[in-house]
């Protein structure tokens, strides 16, 4: 297929921007060839500057759950839009959205919004340790918790799939409070807070990790960490930025049923416009500045033109939509399965609800460990047989794809057809 734009902007921007892109996994460099440049996105569908059309399983990497450009949203922001984008100032849309993110997730009686999951992360990380007077962290290998310094240790996403994830630039001081625990594995943890006693303010976790792939929590595993935190007065921090508003309106401490102390959100709650929030207990989040002394603040926090974005984002959250959400993204699953089985290629779809990760391997993937025993050359193979036919997933093995409610069953279908003939090239191509 022609990519000739695609591959004249690239080679334009590789002079401009580091390595042509404003995010490291939007580059095709783990899985070979041009990034698309896209024109334009509606519904299930992005359209590149090649006129080449795909159906889109990255979804802005989790935030368009009601596709791209609905025309509900669209009008919303064009009206907010006159009345003024950021105002410095308090407006009633925060406390709007505010009001609906508790109602949705209970655990959070308090949420301050901010502008990135990076900066939701850090700042909960900052709020456990100003609260409880600890300095350490524990952190699982493979989880991603955006790019702040401390949680540049053995991270997942981008820092997974190109090899570095411990990053030059960080300092020693600064990952020295990270403690590593492996995800599945309650001993680790065990471990980690008996060489460590009364030092540690947070255990924090992906609940359903999604930035080495989507890596479930075995039975009790949550629990477990629960009752850890409890008996060591340690604060359990979900990070839903990917799961939350996904895996069920209260996330996935609703579809598990466990309660953290602090969460973390981002991606849908702001609709595909910057917004993010962390927030949870009272006690802890009302030592916040200004009603406490633990820093934090944000120029465009709370802007007009993202409330509104992140408002009319959750208020579509119907339980018709997770139905239907949860019934492609099991034909989806299966259809991988099968697709991968009929050409003799190990694959090991993990899915949850509208996270779907096929990983190349024929390994149980519980963990970091097991998941990088994928084959990323197949899965290379894979994307580029998939893109060839039209279809879009995230340039990395180590990445969930999304599904939104404008799919339909016939892309499901499309989807499934396509992945048949990529597996048998990648089968032809490993001899
Ligand atoms: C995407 C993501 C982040 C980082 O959010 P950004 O908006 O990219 O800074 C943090 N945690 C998790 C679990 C994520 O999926």
């Amino acid at each position: 297929m022609a990519s000739t734009r695609s591959v004249r902007l690239f080679t334009r921007a590789k002079r401009v921007i580091p390595g042509g892109v404003n995010s490291p996994v939007r580059a095709f460099k783990a899985v070979g060839g041009t990034p698309r440049f896209i024109a334009s996105a509606s519904g299930a569908r992005l359209r590149d500057v090649d006129g080449q059309q795909y159906i889109d399983y990255v979804m802005s990497w989790g935030p368009m759950i009601h596709g791209h450009a609905p025309a509900g949203l669209t009008r919303a922001l064009a009206r907010q839009a006159r009345l003024g984008t950021s105002f410095g100032a308090p407006s009633p849309l925060e406390v709007d959205l505010a009001e609906r993110v508790k109602a949705l997730v209970p655990s959070m009686a308090r949420v301050r919004f901010v502008s990135s999951g990076t900066e939701a992360a850090m700042s909960a990380a900052r709020v456990a340790r100003g609260a409880t007077g600890r300095d350490k962290i524990v952190k699982f290998i493979g989880c991603y918790h955006g790019h702040a310094d401390a949680f540049l240790v053995q991270a997942g996403s981008g820092a997974l799939t190109f090899g570095h994830p411990n990053s030059p630039g960080v300092p020693a001081g600064a990952v020295a409070g990270t403690l590593l625990a492996r995800f599945n594995d309650l001993t680790s943890v065990e471990a980690l807070v008996t060489a460590n006693p009364r030092e540690i303010a947070a255990i924090m976790i992906e609940p359903v990790a999604g930035n080495m792939g989507v890596v479930l929590p075995q039975p009790g595993f949550l629990q477990g960490l629960r009752a850890i935190c409890d008996r060591h007065g340690i604060l359990l921090v979900f990070d839903e930025v990917m799961t939350g508003f996904r895996l069920a309106p209260g996330g996935a401490q609703q579809a598990f049923g466990v309660r953290p102390d602090l969460t973390c959100l981002g991606k849908i709650i702001g609709g595909g416009l910057p917004v993010a929030a962390y927030g949870g207990r009272a006690d802890v989040m009302d030592q916040v500045s200004p009603a406490g002394p633990i820093y934090q603040a944000g120029t465009l926090s709370g802007n007009p033109l993202a409330m509104t974005a992140g408002l009319w984002s959750l208020k579509g959250l119907t339980p018709a939509l997770y139905k239907r959400l949860a019934a492609m993204g099991q034909t989806l699953a299966e259809g991988l399965a099968s697709a991968a089985r009929d050409a003799g290629v190990p694959l090991q779809v993990n899915a949850m609800g509208s996270m779907i990760t096929p990983f190349f391997t024929d390994v149980p993937v519980r963990d970091f460990d097991s998941a990088t025993t994928s084959n990323t050359k197949a899965f290379g193979v894979f994307f580029n047989a998939m893109l060839d036919r039209g279809v879009y997933l995230p340039p990395s093995q180590f990445e969930s794809w999304f599904l939104s409610g404008a799919h339909t069953a016939k892309d499901i279908a499309t989807t499934i057809e396509a992945a048949r003939a990529a597996m048998r090239k990648v089968a032809r191509r490993k001899g």
